[in-house]
């Protein structure tokens, strides 16, 4: 039997670090990248002794997720200890949410490269805290632990097992990004690990009801990852079978460099955990009111925005789905497009350009450098007939570079169009008394040559010169 006589089953548990200034059971502060152990205290050192107290807001932003993912919230929720000992989990459990979680029975609508649509169903979304990090090999030999991502909350969001192939995984996993980016609950950056995915995989042969024993793969954290370790897997599975063996429920780790994926442990069950409910928090009991009072306050998803963008802007549905796609680039579309009231010009710079840009420099839209200001007064000055199209360009380089007003810009590099009638004939006549061969080949008929004058005077402008206003003189001075 062949891969084709094999259907893939997976689930997801994506962990998202919330956005709050503060961790979830202390005031330590959140921010990535500081010192190790600086942001720490008692409480999230685990000192004996010390008391956690639920942080507000970690509560406010999963109800967020939860409404934004279509789940039910529950009214009556509470924290639970999942017992584990590893060294950068000083307290040696985790505070989590075992069987009452913040949000249940949920899903996320995908759309397909080939326009089939599908909904994920989301099983559950609970609260709980980050652990630490550990820093091998850092310093010659041993591993030094830091604790500033201890007690940093995190939402896990777990799927049912309705995801059929690598492609849709990439759907589902840049669908809840875009979904929790735009309600603004976490920045969702991936090479900082912000968020995280889980990958349960297992196979079965086609027409099965029962399921496969699945794999995990932790913390993947790119797509392109995750797209060659399930390829990977997936067919590692379909030769175990096909050898005769089993399939074992184990916990893999996927290795980038040798594109294998290694076993780490054992696969534990809930009930290794010793879950049990944490003694020292109080339940959680939300209101109707709460409730609704987040709902009313949700702001426009991704999927109304698209809707928007093609009606009142007349955007393609590609170019629509490419700016929704990230909150970063909708906003900075909307933003500039108030600015300078040419939505088709924005629209243009970001599926052009910008996203060109961005590629070449394996950045996130979310790490732009330029306003939205900025981006909208370079299209005025294109429309002002300032600068030509081919120095906007030059100028957009620069916004990325050294970011500051277009305006300032070129003036500094000399760069303003020329549209002065007088100069450009100049030039005009400069050029056709330097190119006597294409002169004649134009009157002879030959309209290709006056792009090739068009094309000399520009050079001698050093493309500053008004190209409407080239071609109109060549014309006329070769009547
Ligand atoms: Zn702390
Ligand atoms: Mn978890």
């Amino acid at each position: 039997m062949s891969r084709e006589d094999y259907e893939v089953v997976m689930g997801l548990e994506v962990h998202a670090e919330l956005s709050t200034k503060t961790k979830i059971f202390c005031s330590c502060p959140t921010k990535f990248g500081a010192m190790p152990n600086t942001q720490t205290c008692p409480i999230c050192m685990a000192m004996p002794g010390t008391l956690p107290v639920l942080n507000e807001k970690v509560v406010e932003y999963a109800v967020k997720a939860g409404l934004a993912t279509n789940c039910e919230i529950s009214r009556d929720s509470k924290n639970d200890r999942k017992n584990y000992f590893y060294p950068d989990l000083p307290k040696a459990y985790q505070i989590s949410q075992y069987d009452k979680p913040l949000c249940i029975e949920g899903y996320v609508e995908i759309e397909k490269s080939n326009g089939e649509k599908k909904k994920i169903r989301l099983e559950r979304i609970h609260i709980e805290e980050d652990a630490g990090k550990l820093n091998h090999d850092e310093f010659g030999g041993g591993s030094l632990v830091d604790l500033n991502r201890a007690g940093v909350p995190l939402i896990e969001i777990v799927s049912k097992p309705d995801l059929r192939s690598s492609e849709e995984v990439e759907q589902y996993l840049r669908k809840l990004k875009s979904i929790l980016e735009y309600i603004e609950v976490s920045d969702c950056k991936m090479q900082e690990g912000s968020l995280r995915a889980d990958v349960n995989v297992s196979v079965r042969k086609k027409g099965d009801e029962k399921l496969g024993t699945r794999t995990e793969m932790k913390n993947m954290n790119s797509f392109r990852s995750i797209t060659r370790a399930i390829e990977y897997e997936v067919q590692r599975q379909i030769d175990v079978i096909e050898d005769g063996g089993k399939v074992e429920q184990e916990t893999l780790r996927w290795d980038d460099v040798s594109g294998k994926t290694f076993s780490m442990r054992d696969k534990e069950d809930a009930q290794d955990y010793r879950y049990f409910p944490d003694p020292d928090l109080v339940a959680i009991k939300l209101s109707e009111k709460y409730i609704q009072n987040i709902k009313d306050n949700l702001p426009e998803l991704p999927e109304s925005r698209r809707t928007r963008y093609l009606e009142e802007f007349k955007l393609s549905e590609k170019d629509a789905n490419l700016i929704t796609s990230s909150k970063y680039l909708s906003d900075l579309f909307e933003k500039a497009t108030t600015v300078c009231g040419n939505a088709k010009a924005v629209n243009n710079w970001i599926i052009s350009d910008i996203s060109r840009i961005l590629n070449e420099k394996e950045m996130e839209p979310i790490d732009i450098p330029f306003t939205a200001e900025q981006l909208g007064e370079l299209v005025k000055l294109i429309d002002k007939g300032t600068i030509s199209s081919s120095i906007g360009k030059k100028v957009l380089t620069e916004l990325f570079e050294n970011p500051k007003n277009p305006e300032e810009i070129i003036k500094e590099k000399g760069w303003i169009q020329i549209s002065d009638e007088g100069e450009i004939k100049k030039v005009v006549l400069k050029i056709i008394e330097e190119n006597p061969q294409s002169v004649a080949d134009y009157k002879g008929g030959k309209d290709k040559a006056l792009g090739f004058l068009v094309g000399q005077a520009m050079k001698e402008t050093k493309g500053k010169a008004n190209p409407q206003m080239l071609n109109k003189m060549f014309i006329e001075e070769l009547k």
